[in-house]
């Protein structure tokens, strides 16, 4: 099984810092502290990790969103 290195999540930390200080606040549960950033597009394996670890939610190539919440399941 594969994981990221510490070194790589910090990468992307740091890369997915501004977006998730600027995630909208969920419709159906009224806050954003289950909220993560959605990234869009064909994910690289390590960006395939970071999400599986659950810091960022793939939403494919289709329509693009800003972000996921993990309590309601669902794209905002
Ligand atoms: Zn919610």
């Amino acid at each position: 099984m594969d994981t990221l290195t510490d070194e790589q999540r910090k990468k992307f930390d740091e890369s997915y810092g501004q977006r998730r200080h600027e995630l909208p606040v969920c419709p159906r549960c009224g806050n954003k502290n289950d909220v993560v950033p959605a990234v869009r597009g064909r994910p690289t394996r390590e960006l395939a990790l970071y999400a599986d670890e659950g810091h960022v939610k793939l939403s494919g190539c289709t329509e693009g969103y800003q972000g996921w919440c993990k309590k309601c399941q669902h794209f905002i």
